[in-house]
């Protein structure tokens, strides 16, 4: 029997979850090299965010597939990105339970502490089942953690007062917005949707955890900071990990479109860089005025859209484009692409991963949020921190693009949001330094981690 610790993973392998929760690993198996950690997601996901990786850059990582809860032959409807998240969701827990057993025989020892995505509430349970610590990781911003761990609050004050005025008094830290930015699932039923269900048990477990981890840093919100240590046992932010890149031994992402050597062409502070994550594609109409905006500006713009959406674009869009300093890729280095001096701007749909990757290296946003965390986000982007602009009305037309393009780019009031951000990286670089928070918080996670009893 070995008489290493063995630490299971669970990951939720939609959206942008499963990357940062793999850095997280990376960073703590090369800290705990004699620990062994086995990460289970579904085998679409593992062969995506292993597919870089060669045996040797794993060391003391091992990956199991888990079911995907899809029947054979299933036929999706018509959202399937939602859908797949439904089946996947009543899958849980047998699927990762199934596997479990797999990987203790493997290490030869049984699990001795559980790290999963915040989502995957069911292994509260498990923890205490099996006598083990539980440490959720939440993959998303302290505002939206803390706006689901007063669900009922909210939901309280909904039921008493007209919606359009109300704000979230209530909530230390995000006093000033309103509950139209609240993400969906924090006002259903949670009987509407298997999502919404999840994040409410979620919420409720959340409390019992051993440590909650956080890719983000302690002073980006001092009030939610300050506000959540006292719901959670500990409440520990680790990031950002842009800035920790080679403490996860990860080798920079690939760049096979040359979006570096074209940004060495351009200058400073002048391109408008778009993407919107993995999930999102934006309604053509709004491809349509993002174009329009773009080639009115005379912009250079560097964007990564899926090929399936380019057939939205103004016709004779990507031949002009490529003449007026315009670039399409299908997927861009986007960490690197950020950490250019020549971006100026990043339009963003404000998943978490994509803002904290722009205040790390300093770049202001343009919001147009779609679902879950994003409308929040883009709040706290423009209200919270100052570090970025809404679109007006809140989706893509032609004069508002424009307008927020030429305010970020050449007005004075954009100078200032400039200035914030740059302000808001400092913070963040303070935080990865040898004594500050994340350090100190990531080593006393490895405390938790190490120190779980061999069982
Ligand atoms: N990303 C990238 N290249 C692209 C588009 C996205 O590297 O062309 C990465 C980006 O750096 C970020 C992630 O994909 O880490 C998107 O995560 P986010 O949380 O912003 O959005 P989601 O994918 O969850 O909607």
């Amino acid at each position: 029997m070995s008489t290493s610790s063995h630490i299971a993973v669970f990951a939720f392998p939609f959206g942008t979850h499963t990357a940062p929760l793999l850095d997280l690993v990376q960073r703590l198996a090369a800290s705990a090299p004699d620990v062994k950690f086995s990460f289970f997601s579904t085998s679409e996901s593992n062969s995506l965010i292993f597919s870089g990786s060669k045996a040797d850059d794993l060391g003391n990582i091992k990956a199991y597939n888990v079911s995907d809860g899809i029947p054979d032959g299933h036929i999706f409807g018509g959202n399937q990105h939602l859908e797949a998240v439904g089946l996947f969701i009543k899958a849980t827990p047998d699927n990762f339970v199934k596997v479990v057993k797999e990987a203790e025989e493997d290490a030869g020892v049984k699990i001795s502490c559980l790290v999963t995505d915040a989502f995957l509430w069911f292994a509260c349970d498990l923890a205490e089942e099996i006598g083990v610590p539980w440490i959720p990781f939440w993959t998303a911003a302290s505002s939206s953690l803390s706006a689901h761990l007063y669900t009922d609050e909210i939901r309280r004050e909904i039921a008493t007062s007209e919606r359009s005025e109300q704000t979230l008094a209530l909530i230390p830290g995000l006093q000033g917005l309103n509950i139209n930015d609240l993400p969906n699932e924090v006002l259903m039923d949670s009987q509407e949707s298997p999502l919404a269900h999840m994040l409410y048990n979620m919420a409720l477990k959340l409390p019992k955890a051993t440590a909650v981890v956080l890719n983000s840093f302690e002073e980006i919100d001092p009030a939610i900071t300050t506000d959540l240590k006292s719901m959670l046992k500990k409440f520990l932010n680790i990031g950002p990990s842009p800035l920790l890149a080679a403490a996860s031994k990860k080798p920079p992402s690939a760049d096979k479109d040359e979006c570096l050597s074209w940004l060495e062409k351009q200058n400073n502070a002048s391109v408008v860089y778009i993407s919107f994550g993995t999930v999102i594609s934006p309604p053509p109409d709004e491809i349509v005025a993002l174009a329009n905006a773009l080639e009115t500006c005379e912009v250079p713009f560097l964007w990564s859209l899926k090929d399936h959406a380019k057939k939205h674009l103004p016709e004779g869009f990507i031949d002009r484009a490529r003449n007026n300093n315009g670039k399409f890729v299908t997927w861009a280095p986007q960490v690197r692409v950020l950490e250019h001096g020549a971006v100026g701007v990043f339009v963003t749909h404000c998943g978490w991963n994509s803002i904290l990757e722009s205040i790390s290296f300093g770049v202001p946003l343009i919001c147009r949020p779609f679902f879950g965390d994003q409308k929040l986000n883009s709040r706290m982007v423009q209200d919270g921190w100052k570090i970025g602009l809404k679109v007006d009305g809140g989706v893509f037309t032609k004069s508002g693009t424009i307008n927020a393009i030429q305010y970020i780019l050449s007005s004075d009031k954009g100078k200032a949001i400039s200035e914030n951000v740059r302000v808001l990286k400092e913070k963040a670089l303070d935080a990865v330094k040898p004594n500050g928070s994340s350090t100190r918080n990531f080593q006393e996670l490895i405390e938790i981690v190490t120190k779980s009893p061999v069982q």
